[in-house]
């Protein structure tokens, strides 16, 4: 008797959400192939090389609690390869002082006891005896944590413990402001931040995706133009060159604006809710020093009522000093929303020299040990959860896993966490090998 045929799988994108999917519906024995726009695999993870010194120019660290990414790691045998990542942070205080910590709990000491009870009373209420929720899955509907900013459920706790814990957290873990991002969310990092540590590969966070698209059908340069349907079920796609590709199931994993730019108008719906979705944009500067500004310092918080709109700098050869064997400093400079969308298309000059003037306020001195600069335009760096945007994807899921022959595996929509990315990719290849 002849063997069935294997289920034919498109995945649309080759960022870390489409080379899992592909690498665990590969694993189920489905007949898979990746295709990506660009020439290159990754997506929002990709290294930045210069003279030899390697940095992250996307994400730069998975936490210590990304379970399905540790075992993924495992499984492609790079997991004990891995650099822990110590991040020793200087933050600014508006008085032209500042101070250097490590981790949530190590900034007590600087809070005075007004912050060290506000912090103390937050993690009470908030993780030990806050609502339980996944960090990964975006699934439950808490209406209270959606509906309001962080800002608003943050009014009464003392402003050290909001300078110089919150603040921080919701700009560096969530790439916007307090004010701009629901309670959920800037829970949901807070809770991250506090119960994880960080590493990385020793050729950076692309190690990933190289090893999975070494093992799988991936084809780049071949744009999506848009899906191909037959009375409501999704029978394969069209490549921007024209090509009409079959399949059995199609799963996009591009981000939100360009899923919806694939959806066929018929799926009207979708198209509006993922075409509108709240996202950050965030031009990347990168300076490349002369010198080593210090040799612990990974990351530089600006004060609080700086006037700048980069609020954040990373010092990437003491992040993984390892990957810049030069030694010399390697600065980026980091905006968040919605300070980068006003940002994201001016000219490279313009951003380099206002990158110089805002790191000045809190990094004096480095402008004169400049030797290279460049520019990283994360036109959609990660989804914004604004009040009410949880409970629109809980709502949003439940729609689409009734269209026949299509999936939408998506990091926007369960966290701005990789490992959502992977959770969410693991889920849908285990659903599409069931339904057979
Ligand atoms: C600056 C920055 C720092 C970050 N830091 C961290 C961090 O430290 N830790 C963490 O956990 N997360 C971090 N993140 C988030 C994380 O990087 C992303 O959430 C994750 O990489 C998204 O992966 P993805 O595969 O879902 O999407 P993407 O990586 O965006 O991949 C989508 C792919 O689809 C392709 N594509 C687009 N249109 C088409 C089309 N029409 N046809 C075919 N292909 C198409 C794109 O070229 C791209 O390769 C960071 C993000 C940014 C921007």
């Amino acid at each position: 008797m002849n063997k069935p045929e294997k289920k034919k799988v498109i995945v649309v994108g080759a960022g870390i959400s489409g080379l899992s999917t592909a690498y665990y519906a590969r694993n189920h024995d489905l007949d898979v192939t990746v295709l990506e726009a660009s020439d290159r695999v990754g997506g929002r993870i990709l290294n930045l090389e210069v003279d030899g010194d390697v940095v992250d120019a996307g994400a730069q660290f998975f936490h210590s609690n990304y379970k399905n990414i540790i075992q993924l790691l495992k499984d492609l045998g790079l997991y004990h390869r891995k650099v822990p990542i110590t991040l020793t942070i200087q933050i600014s205080r508006d008085d032209g002082t500042s101070f250097v910590t490590e981790g949530v709990f190590g900034i007590m000491r600087n809070l005075g006891l007004k912050g060290c009870l506000s912090l103390s009373l937050f993690f009470l209420r908030y993780v030990l005896l806050g609502k339980r929720f996944s960090l990964f899955t975006i699934e439950k509907h808490i209406e209270d944590y959606d509906n309001c900013t962080a800002a608003d459920r943050l009014q009464g706790f003392d402003q050290r413990f909001i300078d110089f814990v919150a603040r921080p957290v919701a700009l560096a873990e969530c790439m916007t402001t307090l004010e701009e991002s629901n309670f959920y969310q800037f829970l949901n990092c807070f809770r991250l931040a506090a119960s994880s540590t960080h590493f990385t590969l020793p050729g950076g966070m692309e190690e990933i995706v190289h090893e999975l698209a070494n093992q799988l059908n991936v084809r780049c340069n071949s744009p999506v133009k848009s899906l191909l349907t037959e009375r409501g079920k999704v029978v394969g796609v069209e490549l921007e060159s024209g090509e009409k590709l079959p399949a059995d199931h199609v799963v996009l994993t591009t981000t939100l604006d360009k899923t919806a730019s694939i959806v066929p108008p018929e799926f009207r719906e979708i198209r509006s809710f993922l075409g509108e979705f709240p996202h950050t944009q965030n031009p990347l500067i990168f300076f490349h020093l002369d010198c080593r500004l210090t040799d612990d310092i990974a990351c530089y918080m600006s004060p609080p009522s700086a006037d700048a709109d980069f609020i954040m700098a990373i010092d990437h050869s003491n992040k993984v000093p390892t990957m810049v064997p030069g030694g010399n400093s390697i600065i980026s400079a980091w905006s968040a929303y919605p300070m980068g969308d006003s940002l994201i298309d001016l000219p490279d000059d313009e951003l380099i020299e206002r990158a110089v003037a805002d790191l000045e306020q809190y990094l004096p001195s480095f402008k004169h040990n400049i030797k290279k600069s460049s520019v990283t335009r994360h036109r959609w760096a990660v989804a914004r959860y604004a009040p009410g945007t949880h409970s629109k994807i809980i709502d949003f899921k439940n729609r689409v896993n009734s269209i026949q022959g299509l999936s939408i595996v998506s990091n926007d929509l369960d966290g701005v966490h990789l490992e959502t990315a992977v959770t969410s990719a693991r889920e849908a290849a285990q659903r599409l090998a069931t339904s057979r």
